[in-house]
């Protein structure tokens, strides 16, 4: 954040600067508040009629123009201080309301920080000496805008690996273990290790533990900086083919890859594109963006899936974390979202066509509610077609459509759904949301072997192949090596990991012999709790690595 003094010549046009920054803040919090009363009630836009209220409160302006004045701090600094001092006392009252109002408080402050600064990363938290960044939460915007080089690892008291947060973690490959309760004594080490994998914090690093984790730390150094250096397979053990596909969701990160070395991309997530300045890129950009991806990824096959806005993503976009932490969002988001606002999904399509004849582009709907969203969509896809028809317009006619099999009332119409698309990918992230209820903030590893994920998918792939359509696996639970034993035990033959998973994976799927997973599909399917089929993928994995 820039701190500087000024010049008594240049009050005049700080305060200008802050009211201009106040009235941008203002006008983008009142969209905020339609949108929620849109998607939601009355109740829920008082949040944002709250946070309205306190960014115009006359009192604050007022002492931010006088420290200008006072002190000739320029306009940034002086807000920010002001600020400070409202949260403090928020902080130390003992009324439970106002405590959390604290929240509110950090966000108005955050976005007319925001608009202060004319760069576009004021919001990005300085790290000045490469750290394992300890704090309570952190938020996909967080995640974005610090500089990756300089965070080792991070750990917080709130959260999920599985979070969007945690996706994005391992998309930079920055460490991040969460849930861990004493933050504050952490801090007072100089010193720790942070072992994510294995989820361990060490406090206690003597010249020995150096020394036992060096290789460790040499190997993450490198693996860091070269993203897929080994070939990915393509079989299992027994030759039985085999689809490792990465998750991505930043050019950069498909720049980086080499197509020699991988399959594809089975998810690319669009709406990772929206972050970096917090709004959707138009037509043009995104058709620059989906071009650059496919060229690099020459003629593999690459899954854009449209934008998933809704739950934190929307909120990571409206800088709104109060909400996110309800999930009242959940409903709300995906393909239904797109399908409200049509001129965003028309866009992005035109956007994707367009781009389709520089490789194999498929297309993904999010959190498909039900076989109308798809027809609604498709016949939204034949109109853009036709229109760049008479415009004289490229486009390959091959694009496949998918719809992501991720939300509990979809499971009612999966035969019919798998006449309406080419293929199927299962998003478990979700899944787990609707199937068992609990979010991706706390550990989603339980999920992972839970009966009734295990049913859902075994139904999943029935349809699809009564269909005769592929079926994919996206979401995280691919990329835990037990669940991932389970999955080929019911048939999936094809998934898609973050990058940083990959060679784990693939090294994984390489020892695997289908026909001794195969043999363990019906205890895993009868099996009455998480537990049990936990050990049978122990077991299972067990022979495997021998
Ligand atoms: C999922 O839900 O499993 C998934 C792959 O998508 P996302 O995590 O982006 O919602
Ligand atoms: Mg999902």
């Amino acid at each position: 954040m820039p701190r500087h003094f000024i010049r008594k010549s240049d009050f005049d046009c700080e305060i200008e600067r802050f009211n201009a920054a106040i009235q941008k803040s203002r006008e983008e919090l009142i969209r905020v508040r339609d949108l929620v009363l849109d998607h939601l009630d009355e109740n829920h836009a008082q949040i944002i009629d709250a946070q309205l209220m306190a960014i115009q409160d006359e009192e604050m302006i007022k002492a931010v123009q006088d420290l200008v004045h006072r002190e000739q701090k320029n306009v940034t600094w002086a807000y920010y201080e002001v600020m400070n001092v409202y949260e403090e006392l928020l902080l130390k009252t003992y009324d439970q309301y106002f405590k959390e109002r604290t929240t509110d408080l950090r966000d108005i402050k955050k976005r007319v920080l925001h608009h202060l600064s004319n760069e576009k990363d004021i919001l990005q938290p300085e790290i000045n000496v490469a750290s394992i960044i300890v704090t309570e939460k952190i938020s996909p915007s967080d995640l974005i805008h610090i500089d990756h080089r300089q965070a080792l690892g991070i750990i917080t008291r709130y959260g999920s690996v599985d979070s969007h947060a945690g996706i994005l973690a391992r998309a930079f490959r920055v460490p991040y273990i969460s849930n861990i309760s004493n933050l504050e004594e952490l801090v007072s080490y100089s010193e720790i290790i942070l072992d994510a994998d294995n989820e361990v914090i060490l406090l206690d690093v003597s010249n020995e533990i150096k020394a036992e984790f060096a290789p460790r730390i040499r190997d993450f150094q490198i693996l860091r900086e070269q993203i897929i250096n080994r070939k990915v397979v393509k079989k299992t053990k027994d030759n039985v083919p085999y689809e490792i596909f990465i998750n991505a969701g930043f050019v950069d990160e498909v720049k980086a890859i080499n197509p020699k070395l991988v399959q594809g991309i089975g998810l690319f997530r669009t709406e990772f594109l929206c972050l970096k300045r917090n709004t959707i890129p138009d037509e043009e950009e995104q058709y620059e963006a989906y071009q650059t991806i496919l060229k690099q990824m020459t003629k593999l096959p690459v899954v854009f899936r449209v934008f998933d806005f809704g739950r934190d993503k929307l909120m990571l976009m409206l800088d709104l974390e109060v909400i996110q932490e309800d999930h009242i969002f959940d409903e709300w988001g995906g393909i239904g979202f797109l399908l409200e606002n049509p001129v965003i999904l028309r866009n992005q399509l035109r956007a994707l066509l367009r781009a389709s004849v520089n490789g194999n582009t498929q297309i993904m709907l999010p959190l498909v509610m039900s076989i109308n969203d798809v027809l609604q969509t498709k016949t939204m896809l034949e109109e853009i077609k036709e229109e760049l028809k008479q415009a004289n317009i490229a486009f390959s006619e091959d694009v496949k459509l998918g719809a992501m099999i991720e939300t509990s009332s979809i499971l009612e119409e999966l035969d019919e759904l798998a006449q309406h698309v080419d293929f199927f990918s299962i998003g478990t992230n979700d899944l787990a949301l609707y199937l068992i209820g609990s979010g991706r903030t706390v550990d989603m590893a339980k999920n992972y072997y839970h009966p009734k994920m295990f049913g859902a998918i075994d139904r999943i792939v029935k349809s699809a192949e009564k269909a005769g359509i592929p079926v994919n696996v996206c979401g995280e639970m691919a990329s835990d090596p037990y669940a991932l034993i389970g999955l080929t035990a019911i048939g999936i033959r094809s998934i898609s990991v973050s990058s940083s998973a990959l060679s784990a994976i693939s090294d994984e799927v390489g020892k695997f012999d289908t026909s001794q997973c195969r043999a363990v599909a019906d205890a895993l399917l009868n099996a009455k709790d998480a537990t049990v089929i936990y050990s049978i993928l122990k077991e299972c994995y067990r022979g495997h690595i021998q």
